[in-house]
């Protein structure tokens, strides 16, 4: 018999969750205290990243990072804080930036990148649905000598690896200016739209049964016997055989049923503009030092940057805008920001990138899927299959393989 499934947040790792489960014959119901007009999930950069990139936390990673703090160019920011719960998270990632970490990371990334493309494609294919997805790869520019030249030596793999002189490039970068250090096209990465991925979620999910209910924040549960029984909503309660938790950095839920999770909201921001087809960029060009990434889309580019803890604060702080531009500035052509909007949102952080997923170790009948990081785009196709399959085959988190892999329930993030 069909289960009814209660998925609490409409984001990239609900509406997966939602497709996979509703495919498996469940009732499937998305509650979100939005409209899902915009969430993180709309906001990002829109990058498939599962290959040739090290986790957030890598060897080299602190030293790295102080020094461009020392220069004033560092994207890391880290406000001021007493909560307890943001160093200890900081702890965490210090402790995941070991060799050993990083080289089972990139064997995840790559192994559960692949499973999302492919679940992706078949989306694309069966539902008739545009991601605006492309497979070409990734300029990743330097602007440091010496990453560049520690790259070089990584770049050996020509299935994996394009080392092009800025002549070759040129033209598919459109307003990077020559002085930069080196390009290398990571060719494996992909990258899609995330506005038209989530627009054709949602559609296919509404034709396909799935419920949507709106402008209904979840803030409690009713619980009896060791199991969920209701969602609390601020209007009216939700009824449910299982319960899915999908609600981006809002951890509130799973504290309620006493379990503390691993995470903290990393801010970022876009800015989202049009600019002449001349020198728009064919490629999304990733200024790995400087960690802005330059996304063109169908109509405009997307610059996306910056990641900044211990605040919860939404606004678009002006004075972050002005310090992409300003770093961009340096190595491109002048050019005209045409119709610009930014916007700012967090990416909810786990201390190693393993995201929170499996279900809860007291309330069997709710399942996480959380913890998605800055990588939600890049595996939420996946692990929306791994949590379905948890799910309609009733399965305890130690009996699915790729709970116990990857997610940071058991990898670190406790
Ligand atoms: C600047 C930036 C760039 C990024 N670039 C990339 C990229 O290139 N590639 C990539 O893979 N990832 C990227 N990410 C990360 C990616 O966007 C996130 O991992 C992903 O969006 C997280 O999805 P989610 O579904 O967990 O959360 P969200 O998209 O935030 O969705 C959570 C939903 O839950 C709802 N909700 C929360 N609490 C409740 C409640 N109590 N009751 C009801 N509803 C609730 C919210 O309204 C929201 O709609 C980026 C993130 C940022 C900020």
């Amino acid at each position: 018999m069909a289960q009814d499934v209660l998925i609490v947040g409409g984001g990239i790792a609900g509406v997966m969750a939602a497709y996979n489960l509703n495919k498996l014959g469940e009732n499937v119901t998305i509650v979100d205290k939005g409209d899902l007009s915009d969430n993180t999930s709309f906001g990002n950069a829109g990058l498939l990243s599962a290959w040739e990139k090290p986790p957030l936390s890598h060897p080299g990673v602190i030293g790295d990072t102080l020094k461009l703090m020392v220069q004033g160019k560092s994207p890391l920011i880290i406000n001021p804080t007493l909560d307890l719960n943001v160093y200890k998270w900081l702890l965490k990632f210090v402790a995941s930036s070991s060799r050993s970490r990083l080289k089972k990371s990139l064997i995840l990334f790559e192994k559960y990148g692949d499973l999302n493309l492919r679940e992706y494609l078949n989306i694309i294919k069966k539902e008739n649905a545009d991601f605006d997805l492309h497979q070409d790869g990734v300029y990743l520019v330097f602007t440091n000598k010496q990453n560049y030249l520690t790259k070089l030596t990584q770049a050996k793999d020509t299935q994996k690896y394009e080392v092009l002189s800025y002549e070759e490039a040129r033209d598919n970068m459109g307003f990077v200016k020559d002085n930069i250090e080196g390009v290398i096209n990571l060719k494996r990465n992909v990258r899609l739209d995330p506005k038209c991925v989530m627009e054709s979620m949602y559609e296919i999910l509404r034709k396909r049964g799935v419920k949507f209910i709106l402008n209904e924040e979840i803030v409690d549960w009713e619980l009896e016997n060791g199991k969920i029984k209701k969602a609390v909503g601020k209007n009216q309660s939700y009824k449910s055989d299982t319960f899915i938790l999908a609600s981006g950095i809002d951890t509130k839920l799973a504290s309620k049923v006493g379990t503390n999770l691993m995470l903290t909201p990393a801010k970022g921001y876009n800015i989202t503009f049009q600019m002449d087809e001349s020198i728009k960029p064919k490629q999304c060009v990733m200024f790995g030092d400087l960690f802005i990434i330059c996304t063109p889309r169908k109509n405009d580019v997307r610059l996306t940057s910056k990641l900044e803890l211990a605040t919860k604060d939404k606004e678009v702080m002006q004075k972050r805008i002005r310090s992409i531009v300003n770093t961009l500035k340096n190595y491109t052509i002048d050019f005209e920001m045409k119709n610009p909007s930014t916007w700012a949102g967090f990416r909810p952080l786990t201390p190693n990138d393993m995201p929170l997923i499996g279900r809860d170790e007291n309330y069997k009948n709710l399942v996480y899927a959380m913890g998605y990081g800055w990588l939600g785009m890049t595996f939420g196709g996946a692990l929306g299959r791994i949590i379905a399959d948890l799910i309609h085959r009733d399965l305890d988190n130690k009996q699915s393989d790729d709970i116990m892999l990857f997610s940071g329930f058991y990898q670190g993030c406790l």
